[in-house]
């Protein structure tokens, strides 16, 4: 076998074992997304609606610190329509009319709670807006 040879028997092994790990992993990926694993589980897409419940966290309050992480600038992945005070359900509302061009096929939608830490709240507090998300019926 010439060394030329010898190279590309090698570079054939090498994308036949990478081939070879790919299989299984759905959407042609090599891990499991979790875009891709709700479209399989419901069917299709679920949008995302950013909700701002108004929570707050220990690097932001004087628990731990005050003024927050650098990087958490959550005014820059806030769209319009979520806004600490309004009401879940009118997030959730607004929410669904300003994906409903670019997305016109989604039906479905995942409430998530995008600012600051999403837990931390009495469990009374986070019973009450987590029930109020869930209860809308497009979540
Ligand atoms: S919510 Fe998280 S990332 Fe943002 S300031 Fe608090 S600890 Fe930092």
């Amino acid at each position: 076998m010439t060394f030329e040879a010898a190279i590309w028997m090698i570079l054939f092994i090498f994308v036949k074992i990478i081939c070879k790990n790919m299989e299984g992993f759905p959407d042609g990926k090599r891990y499991n997304s979790y875009a891709g694993y709700l479209r399989r589980r419901y069917g299709q897409r679920l949008q995302k609606l950013v909700i701002d419940a108004g929570f707050t966290c220990p690097n932001r309050d004087g628990t731990l610190g005050r003024g927050g992480c650098t990087f958490c600038d959550n005014a820059a992945f806030h769209p319009g329509y979520s806004t600490s005070g309004k009401p879940i359900s009118l997030q959730l509302d607004e929410g669904i009319e300003f994906h409903r061009v670019r997305y016109p096929g989604a039906h479905w939608y995942l409430a998530y709670f995008q600012s600051f830490s999403n837990t931390y709240a009495p469990l009374e507090r986070l019973r009450e807006v987590y029930l109020q998300a869930l209860s809308h019926p497009r979540v």
